[in-house]
């Protein structure tokens, strides 16, 4: 028979053993259950086991704390540049300007799938509104630009097919054509017929009150147009 403080050492070491196995099976590392249960660690590092000099100890040797130091504190960077990241986002989305930018992007290139689309299901060859030539480097031209009637920016009335960089940059739209080409109003005219064309730039004249844009409405809509952007270009893969 043992002394009674042998004993009760002896009880109160196998309890420590048994929390430190619960301890490690919880934590999933049931391979290591038995050595860290004697009170051995396993270093967050180089994951080998080492006995700690004191309860705080997490890295097996001044090289692995270091680099747990180091880990640490990359973590730490890491954490704060995605919080700076958030919040310039944040920031950025209630930038009126900064939403007329994505906006423009996204319907511009939703318009061009449109456009490509409304040729395409007549079985006609895309042709450019101003000067009718074929296979271009496509654009969304807007007839009223974005300069000169912003309210009408994303309008379909207000957009077609155009090439990029001779009618839309070079001619500025090209509205009245030249000895070469036809030029919006008159493409207007052979691609709806007369009366729609008038109708089109009557509308396009018309919408001349400024609009006041709001943030979350354009986010909406920005969502949608990627949206159809990708439903268009879905379907024109398939056709
Ligand atoms: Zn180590
Ligand atoms: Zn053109």
């Amino acid at each position: 028979m043992e002394p009674p403080t042998v004993r009760r050492s002896l009880l109160h070491r196998l309890q420590q053993v048994a929390d430190a196995q619960k301890r490690a099976g919880r934590q999933g590392r049931s391979h290591t259950r038995s050595l860290e249960g004697v009170g051995m660690k396993k270093c967050k590092v180089c994951k080998s086991l080492f006995n700690p000099y004191s309860s705080l100890a997490v890295a097996c040797s001044q090289n692995c704390a270091l680099v747990h130091v180091q880990n640490e504190n990359d973590k730490k960077a890491a954490k704060v540049k995605k919080q700076s990241r958030k919040e310039l986002t944040e920031f950025k989305r209630r930038n009126i300007r900064w939403q007329h930018d994505q906006c423009q992007t996204s319907f511009n290139r939703m318009r061009v799938q449109e456009e490509l689309m409304w040729f395409s299901r007549r079985g006609l060859e895309p042709e450019c509104i101003s000067c009718g030539k074929i296979k271009m480097d496509w654009c969304c031209g807007h007839f009223k630009t974005v300069g000169a009637q912003s309210g009408i920016r994303y309008d379909r009335m207000n957009t077609y097919l155009q090439c990029n960089r001779y009618c839309n940059q070079a001619l500025s739209g090209n509205l009245d054509g030249n000895k070469n080409t036809r030029g919006y109003k008159r493409g207007l005219s052979e691609r709806f017929g007369e009366d729609a064309a008038r109708q089109i730039i009557e509308h396009c004249e018309s919408k001349t009150a400024p609009v006041k844009w709001d943030w979350q409405e354009m986010e909406a809509w920005r969502k949608e147009w990627n949206e159809q952007f990708r439903e268009l270009q879905r379907q024109r893969e398939a056709a």
